[in-house]
Order: C-alpha cells, then sequence, then structure tokens
C-alpha cells in the first residue's frame, strides 16, 4: 500500500484522534489552564507511544511541559532529524465571537473547527499519522533517519523556557537538521515552503525636559520641549525614501537574491485584498521593494506608540517635562539585534538636543531572524550559520521540497514570514540546519475566533511527511557519497 492509500484509509481515525486532543484547553497563558496544558502533553505521549515511538516522555521545564518522542533509524549511522512543533494554544472564548464553543471541535465539511486545529496541534499530529503511512509503504520497522519530536507547551506566551529546555537537552536532541512545523503556505492550490522569518528587538524611549510642565506662555519657545525632540527623534527615523536612516542600521543584512524576488513576485498576490484585511487604504515603505518583500525580506522600524504632555479634553497650554515612544525593529538574516540596539541608542544619543535627556529601554537582547539556506535554489551566497553535516548547503530544503512536491505533485514555491517564535534558539543551540514543512493556511484564523484547518491539507501534510524521511535520507546518502 503507498503512503497516499494509508493515510487516506486512516482519515477518519486522524481527524477523531485530532479533535479528542483539540478538546483540551492548553492554554499556556492562562495559570487556571496548567492543568490542562499538563494534560495535553500527556495526552500526546499516548499518542505517539500508540502510533510505535519507542520513546515518547514528558519533559518538564520551568514552566510548561514540553513533550519529546523518539523513533531510531535502523541503521546507527544515519542522520537524525528533529520535529519541532508546540501543543499548547492561544486563548480562545465563545465571547470573542465564536460561532462554536472553541474547544469542542466540530467538522464542517472538509474543516474542523477549534483552536489549535491549524496552530499548531494538526500540524504536529500529521507528522505520527505521515511516519505510520511510510512504515506501511516501505515495509519496514523503522525510519530511514532518525526521527525526533520535541514539541513545547509555552510556544504561544513567548517560549520563556524553551532554549534552557534546549541547552539541557542538546545531548539528546542532536540532530542533523530541525523541521519545523508551525507555519503557512501560501494557499491550497499554491503549495510553498517558509524559508525564513524575521526577528525583532523593541524598546521603549523616555525623553525629559524640564523638571516640572512648564506654563507655555512664560517658557514656551525658549526651553527644549521634549516632545519636540522626540518627534525629531522619531521623523528622522526613516528617509524619503522609506528606508531607516539609523546609520549602521542595515549592517550585516543578506540581500535578497533576484532568482527569489523573481520567486516571490510569482505568488498570486492580491494588494487590494491585502489592503483591505489591514483597513488601510494605501501601501507604503521602502522604495524599490515590493509590499510582500517589504514584509518577508526587508529590516523595518516602526513606532508602536507615544505620549506625551496633555491628552485629555481641552487645552492645557505647557511644554510638558517628558515625552515617551515604543519603538521595535523586525530584523532580517544577517542582523544581529545586539549591534541594532546599540546603533540606535548611538542615533538618539546624537540627534538629541542640549537640555533634553534620553533613557532607552530594550525589552531584552531581542530575536534574531532564522532561514533556511536556499542558496543552492535560488542563487547568492550560502546561509553563513551553515552549520554543515548531511543536511548542509541546502539539502534539508531541497529534501523538504522535493517531498512536499511529490505529495501536492506540483511546484513548491518559497514564501517567508513577517515574525517568528523560537526558531532562531533551535537553529542556534542545536547548530542543525532549518527546514519548514506545514500547511497552515493564512485563512485558518489563527489566534483569532474560529480557527479551523482544512483536513485535505493535513492529510497531504502527512504525505508530505512520509516522503521526507525517504528524501531526507536520500539526500544525506548524496552528500556522503
Ligand atoms: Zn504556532
Amino acid at each position: 500500500m503507498d503512503a497516499r492509500t494509508y493515510i487516506e484509509r486512516h482519515r477518519g481515525e486522524f481527524v477523531a484522534a485530532l479533535k479528542d486532543w483539540l478538546s483540551i484547553p492548553s492554554v499556556s497563558a492562562d495559570p487556571l489552564r496548567a492543568g490542562d496544558v499538563r494534560r495535553s502533553a500527556e495526552w500526546l505521549v499516548a499518542h505517539l507511544t500508540e502510533a510505535g515511538f519507542p520513546t515518547a516522555e514528558v519533559w518538564e521545564t520551568a514552566g510548561a511541559p514540553a513533550v519529546f518522542a523518539e523513533w531510531p533509524a535502523e541503521d546507527p549511522a544515519a542522520p537524525s532529524v528533529l520535529v519541532y512543533g508546540h501543543h499548547d494554544v492561544q486563548p480562545a472564548d465563545l465571547a470573542d465571537g465564536w460561532h462554536t464553543d472553541p474547544f469542542v471541535p466540530v467538522e464542517q465539511g472538509d474543516r474542523l473547527v477549534g483552536r489549535g486545529a491549524s496552530d499548531d496541534k494538526g500540524q504536529v499530529l500529521f507528522h505520527a499519522l505521515g511516519l505510520r503511512a511510510l512504515l506501511a509503504a516501505s515495509g519496514a520497522a523503522a525510519p530511514p533517519v532518525t526521527v525526533k519530536l520535541l514539541v513545547e507547551g509555552e510556544e504561544e506566551s513567548g517560549s520563556p523556557h524553551f532554549p534552557d529546555l534546549l541547552r539541557r537537552n542538546r545531548d539528546r536532541l542532536a540532530c542533523d537538521a530541525v523541521v519545523v512545523s508551525d507555519t503557512t503556505m501560501w494557499a491550497a492550490d499554491t503549495p510553498s515552503m517558509c524559508v525564513g522569518m524575521r526577528g525583532m528587538t523593541d524598546c521603549q524611549v523616555d525623553v525629559y525636559g524640564p523638571a516640572t510642565d512648564l506654563h507655555s506662555g512664560s517658557f514656551g519657545g525658549a526651553v527644549p520641549n521634549p516632545a519636540r525632540g522626540l518627534a525629531d527623534l522619531l521623523s528622522g527615523l526613516h528617509g524619503a525614501d522609506g528606508r531607516v536612516a539609523v546609520p549602521g542600521f542595515y549592517d550585516g543584512v543578506a540581500e535578497v537574491t533576484p532568482q527569489e524576488r523573481e520567486m516571490i513576485a510569482r505568488l498570486p498576490f492580491d494588494e487590494a485584498a491585502w489592503l483591505r484585511t489591514a483597513g488601510s487604504t494605501a501601501a507604503s515603505g521602502e522604495a524599490g521593494y515590493s509590499t510582500l518583500e517589504r514584509v518577508w525580506v526587508r529590516p523595518t522600524a516602526e513606532i508602536n506608540g507615544m505620549w506625551s504632555g496633555h491628552t485629555g479634553a481641552g487645552s492645557k497650554t505647557i511644554v510638558p517635562r517628558s515625552a515617551h515612544a515604543k519603538v521595535s525593529f523586525r530584523l532580517v538574516p544577517g542582523q544581529d539585534p545586539l549591534h541594532v540596539q546599540e546603533r540606535f541608542r548611538a542615533y538618539v544619543a546624537d540627534r538629541l538636543p542640549a537640555g533634553l535627556r534620553v533613557e532607552v529601554e530594550f525589552a531584552g537582547p531581542g530575536v534574531r531572524a532564522c532561514a533556511s539556506d536556499i542558496s543552492s535554489i535560488v542563487g547568492g551566497p550560502p546561509s553563513a550559520a551553515d552549520p554543515g553535516g548531511p543536511f548542509g548547503g541546502g539539502a534539508a530544503v531541497r529534501a523538504a521540497r522535493a517531498a512536499m512536491q511529490r505529495a501536492f505533485g506540483t511546484e513548491v514555491l518559497f514564501t517567508r514570514e513577517g515574525g517568528s517564535g523560537p526558531e532562531a534558539d533551535l537553529a542556534d543551540i542545536l547548530a542543525a540546519p532549518l527546514v519548514f514543512l506545514a500547511v497552515g493556511l493564512n485563512d485558518d484564523r489563527i489566534h483569532a475566533p474560529n480557527e479551523k484547518v482544512e483536513i485535505p491539507l493535513l492529510l497531504k501534510g502527512a504525505e508530505s511527511a512520509a516522503h521526507l524521511w525517504t528524501e531526507l535520507a536520500a539526500h544525506a546518502a548524496g552528500a556522503r557519497s
């Protein structure tokens, strides 16, 4: 029996299991749901054990538990691959606008509606089905590469304990590639693979002037005004061409190659519909780049909020004593968040007039961007972060793309995502190349009311996963010979 037939025959069982899992409200952000997050981890361990994983266990963290599972390859010299996903979900409440109880999953035709259906339980679960299908099709007792699964329980809460979990278990997690199944495809009829995610760093800027608010008749025009100082600082963040004008901001930025730009341009992007979703009447940004390029492959500076002086009813003619803003930067591969922080501080210090004092407080070290090495497909320099190994040099992406193309029967294009989770930590701490294999859709309403998943796409995900292990083994063998 081939993998596709096996998967189709087990559709009912798969959907029933997923519904069972989705009915556990594993909301990591809600302390009252801690027991449910644990129950969700235990459910997954039982499911993976039943699927045949020789190892499946709950891993404790200082927060919510994760799940680890491993199915060793028959050949002890075969490479290892780690699948990453998460079993916690975003909060959901009927009152938010759900048409049905978010934790009573319902099938509506080919759709399954429920919190976590797409993000991320459905996409974790298809891996177990895919591996079963591969073994049924090949008749082997074990996969051709060692398959490990790490499914965390705090992704929707910012993965606060995830880097520590990775470091503590580095030996057992050791792998030659990381497969992330927590992203989306372009559209049901346009299968695609995410190949990069932007990083981020954010801060608050506080500008202080006079010791108290001053009468603008007595002092206005004769002492520096913090609100004006802040406005000048913020207005200078961008040049007329939309580029970020902070000196050194673009240091290290990996430029996107003409081939990747061409692949992005081939995606059927409806800018008018995108603007309607945004509720905006115009697109704007860095000159020389398309809208998709602006949100995927270019770094940005964004003013997230600002406040100062009198904002209540009526007027109050003052020189305010202080002014404040929240500023964030989206970063692309090659940019170091700490360098960006240092460059922004220098920009602020240079720009502020005498008589004003400024404090810039960053929320933390920031998150680096991450990317798959696609240089062997779209040209450009190989990934600077490529750790080599059997899937270095872009072999992981070529294998995963081949697996998806077999399942979908059509060319798989590349996309990126504008934001990210803990993927950069996975790649850095485990020193393995990243590849994204996922079948969620942008209209799955993840994090929103009425989240759903397309069941036929989850089955395609399972089929892609079934092919993935053989493709990876084949690509690794190619690399060794
Ligand atoms: Zn997710």
